[in-house]
């Protein structure tokens, strides 16, 4: 029967060095700077050091990398190194970008550690070949994305049977994205006897379910979000027309001269669109979604990153997980599709104690939607204005609604698995670019959040002037 036992998180600041932890991981603690603990952290190190499975709620943002990376990596340098290709811990996540950056931190926390740990992320996107070079070489930590680890071990490249640490980081993601036979198949292929920590944001049914075959007596813990730690982000209201939005876009930026901006657009095409339009108006901008490969995602997240370019508009592939140091601001120019996801996105700024800007445009046919967000978080913001940018189309109230037309929408699954960059389950009319343009050449293109898939399209009327 599943049981666990209910942890708590530590709130009296601690030091690191009180939770077991070996001085070369203490070094690399210091080095990145970190000063005391986070409450996820203080509560889980210790539990893994002693072997324990872990069950913990814990945002992104709040260290649970490092709340993992640490004690496994202690117990991989006092543990007998295993040879070949075989892997000692299993980090699974469900985003290439997850992964990398993964993996970044491990290296990162093992630098001291007398014995070299060797780290490799796995992800898709990319040529195989050189992952099964690499994982000639043997590998102690692996973090990967489910379906590529999976094609690696049918080529015999690598193999659990090893692993004596599994973590599944961002659990109900990774479900969400439809990757739940590939995690059930990769527990299969486990040692029976090995630790199993899981990490997960939220904690829907099917991520109970997961658990429930996971783990053994787990110690759960619970971080709050408390008030006192919450990020400090102002959040704002912007009303725009949705034509408009792309000279308003500009005008903040330049009018406010922020160094740093994540837009978050509604598909693929209008990052594109959008950031050659602020291209054209002298300001540097790229874009980031799924499509590009994954050569390009990086290099594009690292000029961002180093400020090389200092506006970047993304689909909500870099919603989650991303942790872009001193970004002070986010604009959400077609609105996030779920409550949720307004969290992961707003997210992205007001880290790690800084203050942060989140604004969100609202449009005739997006109010009712915003609405509903702000509902869900007991938000009620202003809405304002901005001179020469008011906007003339108001909103309607919405037709009753017909039921949808099956297959015409994208599922939600289809979304998250898009903003992934992995292939739709079910093939989508959506996901055709040709859809993306008007089907006479002379008419415009279609101006991004046009496509938005939940916007009432009879909504909104033009107000006369
Ligand atoms: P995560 O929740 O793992 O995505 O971590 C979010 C950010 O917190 C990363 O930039 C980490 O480098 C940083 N971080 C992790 N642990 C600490 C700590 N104890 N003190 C300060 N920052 C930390």
């Amino acid at each position: 029967m599943f049981q666990y036992r209910r942890g708590h998180a530590i709130d009296s600041p601690m030091p690191f060095s009180a939770l077991g932890l070996s001085e070369p991981l203490l070094r690399a603690i210091a080095d990145q700077g970190y000063n005391e603990p986070t409450p996820v952290q203080a509560a889980v190190i210790p539990a893994i050091l002693r072997g324990e499975d872990v069950w913990a709620s814990a945002q992104t943002g709040s260290g649970k990398t490092a709340a993992f990376v640490l004690p496994i990596l202690q117990r991989l340098s006092t543990a007998p190194r295993v040879r070949g290709r075989f892997v000692r811990a299993l980090v699974l996540a469900p985003t290439r970008e997850l992964a990398a950056q993964t993996a970044d931190s491990i290296l990162a926390c093992s630098r001291f550690l007398p014995v070299p740990i060797r780290t490799m992320a796995i992800f898709g996107g990319v040529s195989i070949n050189p992952q099964m070079m690499d994982l000639g070489g043997g590998a102690d930590v692996i973090v990967a994305t489910p379906g590529r680890l999976l094609d690696l071990i049918d080529h015999n490249a690598v193999s659990l049977s090893a692993v004596s640490s599994l973590v599944l980081d961002e659990a109900d993601r990774m479900l969400d994205l439809g990757f739940s036979d590939e995690v059930n198949r990769v527990i299969t292929l486990l040692p029976a006897r090995r630790q199993n920590l899981l990490f997960s944001a939220t904690f829907p049914a099917a991520v109970h379910r997961l658990a429930a075959v996971l783990l053994h007596h787990p110690l759960r813990i619970d971080i709050p979000v408390e008030p006192a730690t919450k990020p400090d982000i102002l959040q704002r209201a912007i009303e725009v027309d949705p034509l408009r939005r792309t000279q308003l876009l500009r005008h903040l930026i330049q009018e406010n001269q922020w160094p740093r901006v994540l837009v978050f657009v509604a598909t693929k095409y209008a990052t594109e669109h959008v950031a050659e339009k602020l291209r054209k108006a002298g300001i540097n901008a790229l874009a980031l979604h799924g499509e590009l490969s994954q050569g390009a995602r990086t290099r594009v997240l690292a000029d961002f990153k180093s400020s090389k370019i200092p506006v970047l508009l993304a689909t909500d592939l870099a919603a989650r997980g991303l942790d872009i140091v001193e970004l002070p601001v986010v604009v959400n120019f077609d609105l996030p599709r779920s409550a949720a996801d307004y969290t992961h996105r707003i997210g992205r700024t007001g880290r790690a104690g800084q203050s942060g800007l989140a604004i969100n445009f609202i449009s005739a046919g997006t109010h009712a939607h915003f609405r509903l967000i702000e509902k869900r978080h007991h938000l009620d913001l202003p809405r304002e204005q901005i001179s020469g940018f008011e906007p003339v189309e108001i909103e309607l109230p919405a037709p009753p609604s017909t039921g949808g037309i099956k297959g015409k929408r994208k599922s939600k699954k289809d979304k998250l698995r898009e903003a992934a960059g992995l292939p739709p389950t079910t093939p989508s009319p959506l996901s055709t670019p040709s859809s993306r343009r008007s089907a006479n050449p002379a008419e415009p293109i279609v101006e991004p959040g046009e496509l938005f898939p939940w916007r009432p399209s009879q909504t909104s009327v033009r107000r006369p002037r």
